[in-house]
Formats: C-alpha cells, sequence, structure tokens
C-alpha cells in the first residue's frame, strides 16, 4: 500500500528493494563500491537538521553548499544553490571566499568542481559512495584501448572525443589531451556541431560514456540516422565493431547509461498517455531512443524545471527523470497534475547515498577543523580536464 503521500500523487507505488537493486544487483557495473567508514550520527536522530544548521551557522561564509535536483528534500533544505552538474560547478568557481565546498551530488560532480576551484579551496562529497552508474562504465583503461583502436584502423585522427559532464575527470582529461570538449545535456547540440563544424573539422565523434544522450542528439538535432551510429562496447575486441565500420561512423558511441533513466520504456509512455487525458510526456535525453520519440518534449534537468514552472494551471506532465526532483516539482505545484513516468519508484540510488547522517558528519568534521571526504584531482588529470571543460564554456 502506498504510504507516502506525494509518491501516491504523482503515480508511484514504493518498493523497499528499489534503492538496492537500481546499480547493485541487476547492474554490475554500477557502484562505485568505496566504503564510507566514519562516526556517523544516527539516522534516527531528531537533532540532525538543528545540528546540520548549527554546524553552517558556525562556518559562515567560510563553507557553501551545492545540492543536485537529484538530491533529497532534507538534504537540499541546507544547499545555498540548486542545479544541474555544471551550473554547480560554476557556482562554486563563483564563491572564492568559500574555504569549504560541500557538494551534495556525485563524484564526478566534486571532481569538477575541484578542478574549476582555487588550490585554497576544499571540495568534500559527504559520502565517498555516491558515484555514478554511468560515469564508473567507461574507465580511463578502457578509453585508452579504444583510441588505440582507432588508431589501428586508421581512423583516429579524424575523430573528435565529445564527454558529457557525468565522467570521471580521467575521462575528462583524455578529452582534453584529443582536442575534444566536455558537453551538458543542454548543450550537447552545440558540441556536436563545434565538433563537425569549421573550428574542428571531425569527421566522426567518439561520444562518452552516455550513448542515449549521444544518439538522441545526433539522430534528434542534427538530422542523423541510426545508421550514421554505432556502439562500441568496450568489453569486446575492436568494441565488437569492424574497421569499416568504424571508419564509416559519423557518432561511435560509447556502452553506456545511466541506471534511472534507462529504465523508462517506450509502454511507460503508452501507459501514461491511457491513464492521464491530455498529459504532456517530458523525458530527460538520457533515457532511450524509443522513449524520447514517444515523448513530447525533450530536455536536461533545467530544461524540465522550466517547462513545468512556466506551464498554466491545469497542465498535466508524465516525467521522465530522476524521482526526488519529479516530487519536488508536483510539491512546489500542487495546481498542476504531475506523475512520473514509471509506476515504481526509480531514484538515483548513489544520489541517495548523501543523506542527513553524512551531511551533519561532513559539515560537523569541517567545524572541528578535520574535513573528511575531501576530493582532489591530480594535477595533470585536471590540466587536461580543465582544457576540455575550458573548450565547452567556449562553445557558441
Ligand atoms: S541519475 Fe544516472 S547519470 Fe545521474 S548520477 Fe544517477 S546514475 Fe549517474
Amino acid at each position: 500500500m502506498t504510504t507516502n503521500p506525494t509518491l501516491e500523487r504523482i503515480g508511484v507505488t514504493p518498493s523497499p528493494l528499489a534503492l538496492l537493486l537500481l546499480g547493485q544487483g541487476t547492474d554490475a557495473d554500477s557502484e562505485r563500491g568505496v566504503d564510507c567508514p566514519g562516526a556517523l550520527p544516527a539516522a534516527a536522530d531528531p537533532e540532525l537538521a538543528g545540528r546540520a544548521a548549527a554546524a553552517k551557522a558556525a562556518l559562515g561564509d567560510k563553507v557553501f553548499i551545492l545540492g543536485h535536483h537529484y538530491q533529497r528534500d532534507d538534504v537540499i533544505a541546507f544547499a545555498d544553490v540548486t542545479g544541474d552538474s555544471f551550473k554547480l560547478a560554476q557556482q562554486a568557481a563563483a564563491r572564492p571566499q568559500a574555504e569549504h565546498i560541500v557538494f551534495c551530488g556525485v563524484h564526478f560532480m566534486a571532481e569538477s568542481a575541484d578542478i574549476l576551484t582555487t588550490a585554497t579551496q576544499h571540495v568534500v562529497l559527504p559520502d565517498l559512495a555516491a558515484g555514478c552508474s554511468m560515469a564508473d562504465m567507461a574507465s580511463a583503461e578502457q578509453v585508452e584501448q579504444a583510441w588505440d583502436d582507432l588508431l589501428e584502423a586508421g581512423v583516429a585522427e579524424g575523430t573528435v572525443p565529445v564527454t558529457y559532464m557525468n565522467s570521471s575527470a580521467a575521462i575528462k582529461a583524455f578529452t582534453g589531451r584529443h582536442d575534444g570538449t566536455v558537453c551538458t545535456s543542454s548543450n550537447a547540440q552545440q558540441a556536436l556541431n563545434w565538433a563537425f563544424g569549421p573550428e574542428r573539422r571531425g569527421e566522426r565523434v567518439l561520444f562518452l560514456p552516455d550513448q542515449h544522450l549521444g544518439r538522441n542528439t545526433a539522430i534528434g538535432e542534427l538530422g542523423m540516422t541510426e545508421a550514421d551510429c554505432v556502439v562500441y562496447d568496450p568489453r569486446r575486441r575492436n568494441g565488437g565493431l569492424t574497421v569499416d565500420q568504424l571508419r564509416d561512423a559519423k557518432m561511435i558511441l560509447w556502452k553506456g547509461h545511466c541506471s534511472v533513466h534507462g529504465r523508462f520504456s517506450r509502454e511507460c509512455v503508452d501507459e501514461v498517455r491511457g491513464r492521464v487525458p491530455g498529459v504532456t510526456v517530458l523525458v530527460h535525453p538520457e533515457c532511450k531512443r524509443e522513449v524520447v520519440t514517444a515523448a513530447d518534449l525533450v530536455g536536461s534537468t533545467e530544461y524540465i524545471i522550466k517547462v513545468v514552472d512556466a506551464a498554466p494551471a491545469g497542465s498535466a506532465f508524465a516525467i521522465g527523470t530522476e524521482l526526488n526532483l519529479v516530487q519536488r516539482l508536483a510539491n512546489r505545484h500542487p495546481d498542476k497534475n504531475i506523475v512520473f513516468l514509471d509506476r515504481t519508484v526509480c531514484f538515483c540510488s548513489t544520489m541517495n547515498r548523501i543523506d542527513m547522517p553524512h551531511l551533519v558528519w561532513a559539515l560537523e568534521s569541517l567545524v572541528r577543523g578535520e574535513p573528511v571526504n575531501r576530493i582532489t584531482v591530480a594535477p595533470d588529470v585536471a590540466h587536461y580536464a580543465r582544457k576540455a571543460l575550458d573548450q565547452m564554456l567556449a562553445l557558441p
């Protein structure tokens, strides 16, 4: 029986197993699996919110707390700014006076914040186990092997790496070393236009690590076809592709995906259209192509928020993105009918690892002058990752 009124309102049936299943049992590659030992306060401690507020007040301007849109409500309440990964990294960089950046998000975001902030700023991730299943699907060794395959096939020279923000610093550095660019779900189209355009003159793009964002952008925004795209599987020799396939492709898509957005299906879209009259289906481009083509609108989390905020009262939306954000939008707009695109729970399990006990532990450690879980990127990696991030900032 549904006991959470917000989940009930957005049409979701909770399952106690959902957080465990996502990114663990169903997906062997999806967890960073890092232990995070520490003297955490008890989750049931009724003083958690008061302790977090007191620690934050004690730190004053020395701390700046960033909260990703997919974070839990109780954690996001302490964020100085909320946003997607790129906006948050920019916000961190714009606060040089903040000695400590506490990043309530996942590991690759904290790495990007460390790269973009000054040497005197420290970035803290409250739980080191907060990784990203998609980022973990492309290791530095695998990507170097892929480049070797392209070199051997004689196609590396005309290939431009384009790397989604949701990737490790090492993959961003690979991209910078090979004169590519980082992109977000908001500017993937501009990134591909740049890669194929007069400035870079690429013959093909190696798109890392999310095949769906790459495919949806290439076909949906640049007018390519399925035949222009191949999928490079890092577990197979030569990515499972022939030399001809590598040479003829315009898009070499890495075989990676988001465990959360990958759950939405064409059936979910058909089912919700039958259930909610007049519904607008609004999905993130990390969803599969079949979902994006069946939807009415597709865009980044920032776009989804803007569309829902701007819609008139009485509008109906079925939203295909992380559940914490959909719940928050439903609570913010009681005059609109907002439902979740799936009928079952679909939280990002790693985002949800940042909880109040970890936040309180991280903040109180800073007050004591004993920072925990500092995220640092090695200087040589940071140098080339910054080059790829700067190229993204320079996109038209
Ligand atoms: S929602 Fe997907 S891409 Fe985003 S952090 Fe979670 S697993 Fe990674």
